[in-house]
């Protein structure tokens, strides 16, 4: 039986979604505290008990976090239209080639709202 192991990190970001009617609100630029969950899959390590160190994961993120957090997400390279689903995917599509036990990346912008990719 897999275990699945969640770690949660958090980004304050600014954005507007370029592709939106002006008169939307997220058209406008605005700021989140982005919440993301990284979901991984994976078979114990017996003989540490654990399936993979949190640490690790952690250290995995770094890099990823310094692109994002107290950046205008429109200027990250891929990130040009920064909906919740294409920030979603682009950390997933980097993360995994870290994480290969990585199942998916949720992320919350606000307290009521919720994107998993892969679902
Ligand atoms: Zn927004």
């Amino acid at each position: 039986m897999k275990y699945e192991l969640k770690q949660h990190f958090q980004i304050e970001s600014a954005r507007f979604l370029p592709n939106l009617p002006s008169t939307h609100p997220c058209a406008r630029m605005h700021g989140h505290s982005f919440k993301i969950v990284l979901t991984l899959l994976g078979d114990l390590d017996t003989k540490v008990g654990w399936v993979m160190d949190y640490n690790e994961i952690s250290f995995a993120m770094k890099a990823l976090l310094i692109e994002i957090d107290h950046r205008v997400l429109n200027e990250v390279p891929g990130l040009e239209n920064p909906t919740s689903e294409l920030l979603a995917k682009w950390i997933y599509d980097r993360m995994i080639k870290k994480i290969p036990i990585l199942k998916n990346v949720t992320i919350a912008e606000t307290s009521a709202t919720e994107c998993r990719y892969p679902a």
